[in-house]
């Protein structure tokens, strides 16, 4: 195939900007997949602070990452708190919104607190990285957070941000899509 699915294609793109020794955050830990793949990216001379509001999710994460422990930092805490644990300077960050998969369908990422975390990320995100946001918008409330999130980045300042949607348009079932955010030049 071609085109990329989604997942896949988020993968390329933290993969283009990432590099072994980088600072990355993943904004929304879940079963730890996507800490686990920044881990290695980084390598053991990098940092991943990955944050969930879940405990079982922090366990499930802790878990995928026995042999990146000095590496990774799993912090239980909302992602719109991401300033009060990282001042350094990052080169990516990651977001898959929606629920956790196997768990409890109603506790959800929302627009305001996702808003406030990706804010935090471009604060903190060098010339040249890149944000990468997975957009589940098929369950209860995931229309409200998708329409909230369009609005906040298309309106992010061209001169500073490049914003990419990439989407399949004539898939049925709320198929899911990226957001990506590329940082070309100082807010
Ligand atoms: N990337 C994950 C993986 O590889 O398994 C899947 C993430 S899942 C779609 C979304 C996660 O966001 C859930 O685990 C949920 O608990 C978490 N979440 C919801 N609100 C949050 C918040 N304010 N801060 C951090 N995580 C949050």
């Amino acid at each position: 195939m071609i085109l990329e699915r989604v997942l896949s294609y988020s993968k390329t793109l933290l993969q283009r900007g990432i590099s072994e020794g980088d600072i990355v955050i993943d904004g929304t830990a879940g079963n730890g997949h996507d800490t686990l793949f920044l881990a290695k990216l980084v390598g053991k001379t990098g940092h991943v602070y990955a944050f969930d509001i879940q405990q079982s999710a922090i366990d499930s994460t802790k878990q995928k990452l026995v042999d990146f422990i000095n590496q990774t930092s799993v912090i239980l805490d909302g992602h719109e708190h991401i300033p009060k644990y990282v001042n350094q300077e990052i080169s990516a960050a990651v977001f898959n919104l929606g629920y956790l998969p196997g768990a409890n369908h109603s506790t959800i990422t929302k627009p305001d607190t996702t808003v406030m975390a990706i804010e935090a990320c471009l604060n903190l995100l060098k010339v040249g990285g890149i944000i990468v946001i997975v957009v589940y918008h098929g369950h209860e409330g995931g229309d409200i957070e998708r329409d909230g999130l369009l609005q906040y980045v298309s309106e992010l300042p061209q001169s500073s941000i490049q914003v990419l949607k990439y989407e399949f348009i004539n898939q049925v079932n709320h198929a899911p899509f990226i957001l990506a955010l590329e940082k070309i030049k100082k807010l």
